[in-house]
């Protein structure tokens, strides 16, 4: 299969939009990452996005809307919070859980009788949504296991001759994929950490954070949020978070350094001397915004261990501990304690 590249131009979207119409996979800029976008009630078509992803079938997608009134569709027995949590932070990246209607089919869901709706604020996604007057099933555009893309080259590398077309939207903004919460007892779970943080939703009512998010989950235990059970995120490098002071840091580093490896790091002023790195970016908000890029180009340079500094878990920050965590397999040295 041939892949086409397609900007944001309005004629660009009408493509776009009929080949999802016609039960087509296509790649498509968020704010959060890029995703892998079919019509949500169409198995054959959220089929082809399991089979271009190589996706396990029990790890559920994300069904993007471009309106409240396509939820109606999609889920049932909503709670008024969800509107009150919809009126403050959509569009944008939040996803909610919510009691699948029996219009969506279960290969969209993983099996589950819930079903997570977003409706994103990257004008291009909100215009191609209007434009196929459905609901967009799409998980990240990534191939299962590897980072997320956040430009349309990285989908490409990933998707070339898997998908029919690829619109480029630029950058993604935030970087890291949405918030996924449930919603129970008139407060909020916090299934997966994003853009949308526990400290804004705290001013809606009141969150819990699952202990999914931040513990590796033993084997018998069940995933309240399926795709963080899996090794996700994951560069090919052997990634370790080295927490402590920048002085323990670098004296870590340097007694455990060898040729091909790198370090993940916040600030050039943070380089060990004689040890490559790669930056992520100085506060939270540019570390989500450059943290997948940044392993893809650890990949990229042939990186062999890579040692990250630890992240500062506040705001969106918790988001990028998150999605460390996974790229590591849970390796932290703490050098604190
Ligand atoms: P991705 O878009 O690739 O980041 O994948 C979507 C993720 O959202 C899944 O891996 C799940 O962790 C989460 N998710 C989507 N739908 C549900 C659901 N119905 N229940 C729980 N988690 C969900
Ligand atoms: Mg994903």
């Amino acid at each position: 299969m041939n892949t086409v590249m397609l900007g944001c131009a309005e004629e660009d979207l009408i493509a776009a939009a009929k080949l999802i119409v016609s039960g087509e996979v296509v790649g498509f800029p968020t704010e959060t990452v890029y995703g892998l976008g079919a019509n949500a009630y169409d198995e054959a078509a959220v089929k082809k996005i399991f089979a271009a992803k190589g996706r396990p079938a029990d790890n559920p997608l994300i069904v993007h809307i471009c309106g409240l009134d396509m939820i109606s569709g999609l889920a049932k027995d909503i709670p008024p919070l969800a509107y009150k949590l919809a009126e403050r932070f959509w569009p944008g990246p939040l996803t909610m859980i919510l009691p699948k209607s029996d219009k969506v089919p279960l290969v969209t869901s993983g099996g589950l009788d819930t079903v997570g709706i977003r409706f994103p604020s990257h004008p291009a996604a909100r215009r191609l949504i209007e434009l196929c007057g459905l609901p967009i099933a799409a998980p990240s555009a990534n191939l299962s296991g590897s980072p997320s893309p956040t430009t349309s080259r990285r989908v490409y590398e990933d998707m070339n001759g898997r998908i029919p077309a690829i619109i480029d939207g630029g950058e993604s903004a935030v970087g890291v994929e949405s918030t996924v919460i449930s919603l129970e007892n008139g407060g909020v779970r916090i299934l997966r950490p994003g853009g949308i943080t526990k400290e804004m939703l705290q001013e809606i009512c009141p969150v819990s954070i699952d202990d999914g998010v931040l513990k590796e989950l033993g084997s018998g235990a069940v995933a309240r949020s399926p795709g963080m059970k899996y090794k996700h995120y994951a560069p090919k490098a052997d990634v370790k978070i080295v927490k402590g002071g920048l002085s323990k840091y670098r004296e870590y580093v340097l007694d455990h350094a060898q040729s091909g490896d790198f370090c993940l790091l916040f600030s050039e002023k943070e380089a060990v001397e004689g040890v490559p790195f790669v930056l992520c970016g100085e506060d939270s908000a540019a570390q989500a915004h450059k943290l997948f890029e940044a392993l893809r180009l650890l990949d990229e340079r042939g990186a062999k261990t890579v040692f990250a500094r630890c992240p500062e878990t506040g705001g969106v920050g918790l988001a990028v501990y998150n999605r460390l965590l996974r790229a590591a397999g849970f390796c932290v040295v703490d050098l604190e304690g």
